[in-house]
């Protein structure tokens, strides 16, 4: 932490820092280490939270008596929708509970509007010359694979602390009207921890759009995900949307993945009523009813939305340490060093990591040539370009405790040797 800006010292001083990373880097691949920061997956700890939900319900019938084992119900059991309603702030009409990801709610979201565009689009999305969305970056990187998929281009706006560069948004969306929505993540963003604020989110939801069926994809899968007891609250966006005339553009998503079980939880869609009854239209093509065993068991399990907020609680016991030893690493090898930058995010899963331009990429290589995987540079980006080479998302909810101190020193060795290379190897005399 007292250490002097890398870039600030002399020649020597710096090939001195190299060699010492070189030393210090050989040491660690010594060590034959296997561990992994690539994805933010709960840890089996966190899964053994939820095993109540192996033994319920302990009942075959809803509240309205229907026999959740049977056909139907394709909007969900109306006491889970009602649980989301509350914890999302949205009216329980508004709310569809699906199957176990909202990934594929926003896919077939998606896809409804390529093959048959919204109630007031001029034309099936398929059928416009372009299609294109907004991203806001660092993101997440199925949201741009999924629109790459699909053939839907990408116009990237900086993600920033308090949500996306709106003003930036606005000007992109007043005049082409290929652009038919964005993305965003709107709590402890994927990858920056980003809270977007009430403001941020009004101007997203009033602005003028050339397109008149622009959607925004609001994907709120870290809501409840607090890391410290300041708990953020979620921006409005329904309410917002509707206050300013356009009820139909947000289309919120959120799920329990990371609530009870990542592979067997419950997604969750939140929207006006007409894009409801929209989205349900073309899901009724699709399916005859959801997994209702599974949605009364988490209403069981939860019995109320404070039992949620509970619950995401004793998360936080497992997984704030873990950020507190990724901050604690980076701190102690990299802090004063002018190398890099990280996120000490309030919620979420992820920190991230802005090491020196031009060598997130050979950080990443590095790390695994010394038996520790992370995300692949530029993931965060569309078409994983990342236009500075420098952003590295890091994931340490599923490794132990340890594990992510030994990742983390690690990882912080590998950021300062690939600066140190760079910083050196620019000199003149290796012109
Ligand atoms: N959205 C975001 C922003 C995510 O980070 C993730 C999980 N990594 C998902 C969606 C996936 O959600 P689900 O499991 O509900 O499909």
């Amino acid at each position: 932490p007292t250490a002097a800006p890398l870039a600030s010292l002399a020649r020597e001083e710096q090939e001195a820092f190299l060699a010492a990373k070189r030393e210090e880097y050989a040491a660690l691949q010594a060590e034959g280490l296997t561990l992994d920061l690539t994805r933010g997956k709960p840890s089996s700890a966190q899964l053994d939270l939820s095993d109540a939900l192996l033994h319920l319900p302990t009942t075959t019938k809803d509240r309205s008596g229907a026999d959740v084992r049977n056909y139907g119900g394709l909007e969900g059991l109306t006491e889970l929708r009602e649980i989301f309603a509350d914890l999302l702030g949205v009216e329980v009409a508004q709310v569809v509970c699906g199957g176990n990801s909202s990934l594929t709610m926003m896919h077939d979201t998606l896809v409804h509007l390529l093959l048959h565009g919204a109630p007031e689009s001029p034309r099936p999305w398929k059928d416009e010359p372009v299609v294109k969305f907004v991203c806001p970056v660092p993101g997440y990187d199925r949201h741009f694979t999924m629109l790459a998929d699909l053939g839907i281009e990408m116009v990237t706006v900086d993600m920033r602390e308090d949500g996306p560069d709106a003003e930036a948004v606005a000007a992109l969306v007043a005049d082409d009207p290929s652009i038919k929505g964005m993305w965003i993540v709107p709590t402890y963003a994927n990858p920056t921890g980003s809270v977007c604020s009430q403001e941020v989110a009004a101007r997203l939801m009033s602005m003028p759009t050339a397109a008149p069926d622009f959607r925004v994809f609001w994907d709120n899968a870290y809501a409840f995900h607090h890391l410290t007891e300041e708990e953020a609250k979620s921006a409005d966006a329904l309410s917002l949307a509707s206050a300013s005339g356009h009820p139909d553009r947000p289309v919120m998503f959120a799920s329990t993945s990371k609530i009870t079980f990542a592979g067997a939880g419950v997604a969750v869609l939140a929207t006006s009523v007409a894009n409801k009854t929209w989205f349900l239209r073309h899901r009724a093509m699709a399916s005859i009813g959801p997994d209702k065993i599974n949605h009364l068991r988490h209403v069981e399990f939860f019995g109320s939305p404070d039992g949620v907020l509970e619950h995401m609680r004793r998360h936080r016991e497992i997984i704030a340490p873990k950020f507190a030893a990724v901050d604690e690493a980076l701190t102690t090898a990299l802090g004063g060093l002018g190398i890099a930058t990280w996120t000490r995010p309030t919620g979420g899963y992820f920190v991230n990591l802005d090491v020196l331009d031009g060598t997130a990429t050979r950080v990443v290589r590095l790390a695994k040539e010394a038996g520790i995987a992370l995300t692949p540079a530029g993931s965060a980006f569309p078409h994983g370009r990342d236009p500075h080479d420098r952003n590295i998302r890091l994931a340490p909810t599923f490794p132990g405790l340890a594990e992510v101190r030994t990742a983390m020193a690690g990882v912080a060795t590998c950021v300062a040797l690939a600066a140190a290379e760079q910083l050196v190897g620019a000199g003149p005399d290796q012109a």
